[in-house]
């Protein structure tokens, strides 16, 4: 081990330089399939947006568990032939990595494996855990040897402690004892696991694949990965529940009892893929619906309505119907370069965005201009593309935001920056136009976009979802930020707001 894994193994992620957690993942599980692993490579495929830096896959066939891990996108790691031929087996589970900066070694890449006094068991996870540092503590304490820097890897560590003899005993008793978000899939020799955490914070869809030489249950984080695979959706795994698939079908357990709902609002917003139905509800006409909302509360005379592609679209059209202002693509998206996020420092994150967007001069020239978009983090994209469109002819710019104002760090899965780097955090609404150079600037209510959810508004004593990102409301404790004395006014400043 080198100095520097040394140095990882004790590392507090929200002392690592870095801004805060790293964590947006997707996860995939095959279950009696002869291509399992596959079919898992396609379900990654689908779910690329939910992690773009490294790839893995675990199956199971019948000499056992093999594994596939590498840096990159699915399409580099998985698409040689040779690369899935050596990946035998009826089951099997994958992962995506989404880490902007910080550890990016191959030894993080996910699934996890480990042999254990009952076998062998993979494990891939969507979110994070509020007390892994906390956790990992006390295990290296008892003589756990991490293997990674990941969050993730405690449930490893617990499962291989626990006193109980069956797998899934154990496995409960692992999930008791963490603080956080997770969707899992595990994989063992008897059976796919498929685990949500009690507020179901992160997706995890139950799916069924019927051909002529199977009978295949499918785990995903979105529905997305379903339809690439052709499998059929049955429904979600619920908050708190486990479910457990093996030749017998699928066995539901719920060891949390009753939870609350506090699925995460801005999978809706802008994470899941637009084409995905999540919690029985289609993200592309919610995000429609939250458009026309921001329309209705927010409109402003103009001649054309502009997305900021892609995540900014469907919002876009909803305004523009609503608003019955002409749609345009105003912007065009270089769809070859990465993500704004990917980039890691501001210098080059800022000629990142010039590289992804240009403007669209035939459409924006002497136009007043309503600018649509998902959300304003650190403030870079809005302030490029006003520039951009102001260069381009535009008259008048003005910007309409589909969410809330990002006032608050995320720590149960979505790459945020710490909360001094949220615009929102530092500035009010017009302090933040005149910076990013708008004639004007607005976002959605969080009771506007509670009501495109379907809902009367925000119910504070049960909002059902978990938007912590625009209210500070942390259902889950972050134990690890509490526990760490010098953090402690931080966190005071993130609950104050
Ligand atoms: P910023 O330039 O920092 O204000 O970031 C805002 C842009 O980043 C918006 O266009 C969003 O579509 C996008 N975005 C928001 N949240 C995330 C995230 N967690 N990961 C990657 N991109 C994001």
């Amino acid at each position: 081990m080198t100095p520097s894994d040394t140095g990882d193994l004790t590392t507090n992620p929200f002392d690592d330089g870095q801004d805060g957690f790293h964590e947006e993942c997707g996860v995939f599980g095959v279950w009696g399939h002869p291509d399992a692993a596959a079919l898992t490579a396609l379900g990654l495929h689908a779910l690329q947006h939910r992690g773009q830096e490294a790839s893995g896959i675990v199956a199971l066939g019948p000499q056992g568990f093999r594994a596939h891990k590498g840096m990159g996108l699915v399409g580099d790691i998985f698409g040689d032939a040779k690369v899935i031929a050596g990946l035998p087996g009826r089951a099997a589970i994958g992962h995506n990595r989404y880490a902007t900066t910080g550890e990016t070694a191959i030894r993080n890449v996910q699934p996890l494996y480990a042999d254990f006094v009952f076998g062998g068991l993979a494990v891939a996870h969507n979110g994070n855990l509020t007390n892994a540092m906390s956790l990992r503590r006390q295990l290296v304490r008892r003589g756990c040897l991490f293997q990674s820097s990941t969050d993730s890897e405690v449930f490893v560590h617990l499962i291989a402690i626990s006193l109980y003899s069956t797998v899934l005993d154990r496995l409960i008793d692992a999930l008791k004892q963490v603080d956080g978000a997770y969707s899992l899939v595990g994989l063992h020799d008897g059976a796919l696991i498929g685990v949500r955490d009690p507020l179901g914070v992160r997706p995890l869809v139950l799916g069924r694949l019927g051909t002529a030489e199977s009978n295949a249950w499918v785990l995903a984080s979105e529905t997305c990965a379903l339809d690439i695979v052709g499998a059929e959706f049955v429904r979600d795994v619920e908050p708190g529940e486990i479910v457990v698939i093996d030749g017998d079908g699928v066995r539901s357990v719920k060891p949390f009892g009753h939870t609350a709902n506090r699925f995460c609002i801005f999978e809706y917003i802008y994470f899941s893929r637009p084409d995905s139905v999540v919690e029985g509800t289609p993200v592309y006409e919610t995000r429609k619906r939250i458009g026309a909302e921001l329309a209705r509360e927010s409109g402003v005379a103009a001649d054309v309505v502009v997305p900021v592609p892609d995540s900014g679209v469907p919002a876009a059209m909803g305004y523009a119907a609503e608003a019955d202002v002409p749609f345009e693509l105003g912007i065009i998206r270089n769809h070859y370069v990465g993500r704004t996020f990917i980039e890691p420092t501001d210098n080059i994150r800022h000629l990142g965005v010039k590289l992804k967007h240009s403007a669209n001069r035939a459409v924006l020239e002497g136009k007043r201009v309503i600018l649509v978009d998902d959300s304003i983090v650190r403030g870079t994209t809005s302030k490029k593309i006003v520039e951009m469109v102001r260069q381009a002819g535009a008259t008048e710019v003005h910007m309409r935001i589909s969410s809330p104002p990002t006032t608050h760090s995320c720590f149960y899965g979505i790459d945020t920056p710490e909360r001094e780097k949220l615009m929102a955090a530092q500035h009010s609404v017009e302090e933040m136009a005149r910076i990013i150079g708008a004639d004007s600037l607005a976002f959605i209510s969080l009771d506007g976009l509670y009501r495109a959810l379907g809902r009367k508004g925000r119910d504070a004593s049960d909002p059902g979802y978990c938007d912590a990102c625009f209210t500070g409301d942390y259902a889950i404790p972050l134990t690890d930020l509490l526990g760490h004395p010098e953090r402690k006014p931080a966190l005071l400043a993130l609950n104050g707001a």
